[in-house]
């Protein structure tokens, strides 16, 4: 998708994109099963797992590859491009390592909390380099919470050890497929009130007494991601489990906002593959269809057109937003991460709604994939906290007020 010479890639990125693009055919050859069933694409992650993809940003010296976020982002488009479903569980899977990893190692710790969480951590990575653990992450409650607007619900009580964990996550995906669930929940301190300055990122087994997972998967889009509710009800955790010491995801949303983007590049990847079905279909190379040329007629050729610019106009902005991502980014560069994201998300569904109107009909059935990467993109745009509306919110506050600034 982005060409090493084109985008002055590093060897690790030309690298590790080309290994992604070489399972590529292999998930797209599973993907329409998996949508259909909307079940797990557990063999898409034993191909992860051989190919090393699984620790792909587990830290060298801990047994991983040690990608860092532009990496990482560039790989899973490249993912994205042929299975969605894998590319965003994927997704949530890495991030644990990711936050955990690269990002905590750019936050405020004094040197004891660091060594101790040194130590946890090589726990968490021992079990995905050597025993090829997933992990998941579910955050979303159906409140205000994922929007990082009040305190989680999900509580965790401090007891002899660790914490009892109670509370419940919606849209948890990988749910019954996961090894652990790395869940964001507030301790509580006693007070009665919840802060998310108290917020804890903890890992809980999924084979824990108290763990279960509730209600049934059947949505529009992203079938794969086995996305069901997950209940929670005074689960013994462990103080080892903890992915980040207290505080420090708090500070970690604060500091390194592009920690929620990225949820993009399975976007990014479906964007490209709507244009690339556009182009093959068109030329009447579509497998499975007959070889009838439609390319050459002139408004088939404007809406290509169109869609190419759109396309260009999402990686460069994306491209940029990734390259930048660093702890404490000015308000620009802040702003520039939610047009990505925005642009991202809408243009890959707006890609789909293009390749479906200018292919036609026999384009949308369901044996060819354009009808589910259509509905796959249409759920970028809902993941919180940076929904497209959320960005656009985000984008006019911070264009028209200073930091503390009203209008009294
Ligand atoms: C395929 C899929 C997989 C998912 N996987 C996961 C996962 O693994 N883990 C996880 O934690 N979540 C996951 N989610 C959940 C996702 O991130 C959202 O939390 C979920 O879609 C919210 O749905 P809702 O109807 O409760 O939204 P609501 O909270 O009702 O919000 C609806 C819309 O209102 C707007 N809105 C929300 N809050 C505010 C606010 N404070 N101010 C202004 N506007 C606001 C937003 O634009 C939002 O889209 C997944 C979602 C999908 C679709």
């Amino acid at each position: 998708m982005f060409d090493p010479t084109a985008f002055r890639l590093t060897d690790f990125e030309a690298e590790w994109t080309a290994k992604a693009r070489a399972l590529g055919p292999t998930f797209a050859g599973r993907a329409f099963e998996i949508d259909r069933d909307a079940r797990f694409p557990t063999e898409n992650y034993q191909d992860l797992r051989e190919a090393g993809l699984l620790g792909i940003c587990v830290p060298e010296r801990f047994g991983g590859q040690g990608a860092d976020y532009r990496a990482y982002s560039l790989v899973a488009a490249e993912i994205g491009r042929y299975c969605g479903a894998t590319a965003l569980t994927w997704n949530m899977h890495v991030c644990s390592t990711l936050w955990s990893g690269l990002l905590a190692d750019d936050l405020d710790m004094d040197e004891a909390t660091r060594a101790a969480h040194e130590a946890r951590r090589a726990r968490h990575y021992a079990r995905i380099v050597e025993d090829g653990a997933i992990y998941a992450q579910p955050f979303s409650e159906g409140g205000a919470a994922a929007a990082g607007a009040v305190a989680f619900s999900t509580e965790a009580v401090p007891v002899e050890g660790g914490w009892l964990v109670r509370g419940k996550k919606i849209f948890a995906s990988l749910s019954g497929n996961a090894d652990y669930y790395g869940v964001l929940c507030t301790e509580t301190d006693g007070s009665g009130k919840k802060s998310r300055r108290n917020t804890l990122y903890l890992a809980v087994p999924a084979d824990a007494d108290g763990v279960s997972v509730v209600g049934d998967w059947d949505p529009l889009g992203m079938r794969g991601t086995v996305s069901r509710t997950l209940l929670f009800d005074d689960v013994f955790v462990g103080k080892d489990e903890a992915l980040m010491p207290p505080g420090v995801y708090f500070q970690a949303a604060s500091n390194w906002p592009h920690m929620f983007m990225t949820l993009s590049p399975t976007y990014m990847g479906l964007a490209q593959a709507a244009y690339d079905f556009v182009v093959t279909y068109l030329r009447g190379e579509m497998p499975g269809t007959p070889p009838v040329k439609r390319r050459q007629y002139p408004t088939k050729q404007l809406a290509v057109a169109e869609m190419k610019i759109k396309l260009e106009q999402a990686k460069a902005l994306w491209f940029q937003a990734i390259s930048e991502a660093c702890p404490r980014p000015s308000k620009d560069q802040v702003m520039r991460a939610w047009a990505a994201q925005y642009t991202v998300m809408e243009y890959a569904n707006d890609l789909a709604r293009l390749a479906i109107r200018t292919c036609g009909g026999q384009s949308m059935l369901k044996s060819l994939p354009l009808e589910r990467i259509y509905r796959d993109s249409r759920c970028g745009a809902l993941m919180l906290p940076w929904t497209a509306e959320l960005c656009l919110d985000r984008i006019g506050k911070a264009a028209l007020y200073e930091d503390g600034e009203g209008d009294d």
